[in-house]
């Protein structure tokens, strides 16, 4: 099985895409068939041993669209076709313009106003007449035919002027919605001109310039001052100071040190570093933001898939109509009125385009919308539920100190603790093998190593046992704690504290209290969320115990806390909120919540660069760990929601509206056309305000 993806220029409304998808589904070999009219793509899966991409491609061009399998060919061609295409326009736009001049002034011969107008009828109509004649030989009834059929209507009564300016409102009309949908598409192709053609790699002393599908897994790739980054890797010597905002849209630059994980498609802005690279090519990080954007941007949402529905419905009712009007009034001219203004073009455009800028818009803050459906589910979010470690604190906590029980050093419990998180990667494991390291002591490795997720570990050390964790963690091993320990750790909890048990061959010899600080944007992304009125949950849902969660929970304003929750109970409540009605939305960082991401309507993972972004379980990956991010996402979703029902409302209405009008024979063709195309476009330009709709996060002290 093979896929390739086509990028076709020429394909002027939905219905369009549905034809080519419809020619393509039918061809032996072929399984998949996905078209998109707003990216401009038909994505294709089919296997090569019985039909090859090049046979797919014809299938494509036979329809009247040109193909090309490349994304560079199809700039190219695209540009091309762009500029015939304006070019023609402009000409037959002047044409009638003398046309309608000789007719007003009386300029010339009487026949000069007709055979101006009927020479741009040809000169424009004949694209359109080509193209809805290879649709009708496909059996399908399409707008050109539509437009077709009223031009040569008009014709045929001697209006030529008028057959001309409908053919031109058309192709003008197509190309304002091109230029417009190109320009809302640019935020992925945006992130493929974030690679440089060549990079710079050093074998043994020398350096060489290699085109940058040459790097290979391990090659040193020199970067200097100003450069585009080509691969990921990390930094084995120099400085830098890069712009990651190209990917993660954060507005500070970070500094880069040796050691440091270095992503594509940033920017060193000052330095010089070398980096060996770890992922090329397609593993990078930017290519595979690339693949999950524009996969979202293609993929149907349940709204959109009902308008494709009705339109499909819509245009044979519509022609059904015309012919009974023309039967019950004689007059053809309402009937032609009828079939231009029928088109659901604004209907079938209204879903794709905004599904296509909020996802770019979001894309370009660092924030992964995956599908129109995820869009759509996130403006109807009423309910949003936090982890708390590593999502509303830093997840980064230092221990702040340490007790000791029955005569041991504080020495020998860091010790034993470090010792059972030496293999561990959870936040509390780095705070406690930090401590050890400042205070020099030396920590052997663990024999028989086990985490029980959302409690501690346990771990055999010189032949005796050595567990780590939090209460429960105790109460299942019979260990019990002293008053003198609770006393300890209750007093620690409430001021917000974690408090972890060290026992060693079962018994307690000491307890260490850690602080993990609150995120800085984290007061204020909870007041916005309840500024915003739609959420009627705000929760934070922990494994961490009840007193430390209550203590961070009230200085965030959050009243709605779960405590002492394993990674499975943390789910099991999102699926009861959602069975209770709402939708909810569960904001983690991917430890110890992946479940509760999966289960949760929206699952929001923040702080994904540098992991496996594509991997994550989650509906919505935010690069950074701003929290910013998630009031942001919400309610983009929402306008999103707002300006699809904004665009299925009009449409529905306009439509209506103009069938009646034409049917009374209020509005004549030529007004039709004009209006039909408008709303076409009004659609566009409606979407296209959600490119702008992301707001960057207030600066403090700065009037909103
Ligand atoms: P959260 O739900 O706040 O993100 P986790 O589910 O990761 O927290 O952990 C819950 C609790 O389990 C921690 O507060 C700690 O008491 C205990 N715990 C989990 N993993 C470890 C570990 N590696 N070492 C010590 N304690 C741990
Ligand atoms: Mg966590």
């Amino acid at each position: 099985m093979n896929e390739v993806t086509f990028s076709i220029t020429g394909m002027s409304c939905g219905t369009c895409a549905d034809r080519v998808a419809d020619a393509l589904r039918a061809l032996e070999g072929v399984h998949a068939v996905d078209v998109s009219y707003v990216l401009a793509r038909a994505a294709v899966r089919h296997d090569p041993g019985v039909i090859q991409a090049a046979v797919v491609r014809k299938a494509i061009e036979k329809l009247g669209f040109t193909a090309a399998e490349t994304p560079e060919d199809a700039t190219a061609e695209a540009s091309r076709v762009g500029r015939l295409r304006i070019a023609s326009t402009i000409i037959v736009g002047l044409l009638l313009g003398v046309a309608w001049a000789a007719r007003f002034f009386g300029w010339g011969p009487s026949w000069l106003t007709g055979a101006l107008a009927g020479f741009a009828v040809v000169l424009g109509g004949y694209s359109i007449a080509s193209r809805a004649i290879r649709a009708a030989l496909h059996r399908q009834l399409s707008v050109d035919a539509l437009v077709t059929i009223a031009a040569l209507a008009a014709v045929a009564i001697g209006n030529y002027l008028e057959a001309g300016v409908v053919v031109f409102i058309l192709l003008l009309g197509e190309l304002l919605e091109e230029i417009t949908v190109f320009k809302t598409s640019k935020a992925i192709r945006g992130l493929a001109s974030l690679l440089p053609d060549t990079v710079t790699v050093k074998r043994g002393e020398t350096e060489a310039e290699v085109g940058i599908s040459e790097v290979a897994i391990g090659d040193i790739v020199v970067v200097r001052s100003g450069e585009r980054i080509a691969v990921d890797g990390d930094v084995v010597a120099g400085n830098a100071i890069v712009d990651q905002s190209p990917i993660t849209g954060e507005s500070l630059p970070v500094k880069k040190a040796p050691g440091d994980e270095i992503y594509s498609g940033t920017i060193n802005q000052i330095g010089a570093i070398e980096i060996r690279a770890t992922k090329v090519g397609k593993e990078t990080t930017v290519a595979k933001i690339k693949a999950m954007i524009a996969e979202a941007q293609g993929k149907k949402s349940a709204v959109q898939r009902q308008a494709d529905r009705f339109a499909a419905y819509f245009v044979p009712a519509m022609l059904v109509i015309a012919i009974a009007v023309y039967f019950v009034t004689g007059d053809i001219q309402r009937a032609i009125t009828i079939l231009i203004v029928a088109c659901p073009c604004a209907l079938v455009l209204g879903t794709p385009t905004a599904v296509v800028a909020a996802i770019g818009a979001a894309a370009r803050h660092g924030i992964v919308i995956r599908g129109g459906d995820v869009l759509e589910t996130l403006g109807r979010v009423n309910g949003v539920v936090f982890d708390k470690t590593g999502t509303l604190t830093c997840g980064a906590p230092r221990v702040t100190d340490i007790k000791s029980i029955c005569g041991h050093p504080p020495n020998d419990v860091l010790r034993f603790a470090a010792v059972a998180e030496k293999l561990s990667e959870h936040p509390l494991a780095s705070a406690i093998l930090d401590k050890a390291r400042e205070w020099d002591l030396l920590i052997s490795a663990p024999e028989d190593f086990q985490v029980q997720r959302g409690r501690g570990v346990e771990v055999k050390h010189d032949g005796l046992r050595i567990i780590l964790g939090n209460r429960s963690l105790l109460t299942e091993n019979a260990i019990a704690l002293s008053p003198e320990a609770e006393a300890y750790m209750q007093n620690r909890e409430s001021l917000g504290d974690t408090t972890l048990i060290v026992a060693h061959d079962k018994e307690i010899c000491g307890l260490i209290a850690l602080a993990d600080p609150i995120r800085e944007q984290a007061p204020e992304t909870i007041r916005n969320l309840r500024a915003s009125g739609v959420h009627r949950i705000i929760a934070m849902y922990t494994g961490d115990n009840h007193r430390t969660a209550s203590s961070i929970a009230r200085s965030l304003g959050i009243e709605e806390v779960a405590a002492g929750l394993l990674p499975q109970d943390k789910a099991n409540r999102i699926k009861a909120l959602s069975n209770n009605g709402h939708v909810v939305a569960m904001v983690g960082d991917g430890i110890n919540d992946a479940p509760a991401l999966a289960t949760a309507d929206v699952g929001i993972a923040m702080g994904m660069i540098g992991s496996d972004i594509a991997a994550q379980a989650a509906n919505v990956t935010l690069l950074t760990d701003d929290l910013w991010h998630v009031p942001a996402a919400l309610a983009l979703g929402r306008k999103a929601l707002a300006v699809i029902r904004q665009n299925i409302a009009f449409a529905m209405l306009f439509n209506t509206t103009m069938i009646l009008l034409a049917s009374g024979g209020i509005v004549c063709m030529v007004v039709g056309a004009v209006c039909h195309q408008a709303s076409s476009l009004f659609v566009i330009l409606n979407s296209m305000r959600l490119l702008l709709a992301m707001k960057r996060r207030p600066v403090p002290g700065e009037p909103r």
